[in-house]
């Protein structure tokens, strides 16, 4: 029983990394009015070639980006 925490958690973890969640940018939609890039908290967005362009492994799956998008270009999935 000792050693089923540790595999419980290795678990949890495996699941929350399969299953995480982040903000995809539709490029059709995105201005590069760089709102985005200024609220994210976690400086996990920049702009490439006048687009938003998000880094998944930065990003924490808060979903500001999606409220704060002037052209509903974010979504999360
Ligand atoms: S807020 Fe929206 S339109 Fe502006 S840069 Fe970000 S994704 Fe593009
Ligand atoms: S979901 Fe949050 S952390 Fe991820 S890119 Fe958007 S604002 Fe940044």
């Amino acid at each position: 029983m000792i050693q089923s925490k540790p595999i419980f958690y290795l678990l949890v973890n495996i699941y929350d990394e399969v299953n995480a969640l982040v903000a995809i940018v539709d490029t059709s939609k995105c201005t590069g009015c760089e709102t985005c890039v200024n609220e994210c908290p976690a400086s996990a967005i920049v702009i490439e070639n006048e687009k938003a362009k998000v880094d998944k492994d930065m990003c924490v799956d808060c979903q500001t980006c999606v409220d704060v998008c002037p052209s509903e270009a974010i979504l999360v999935e």
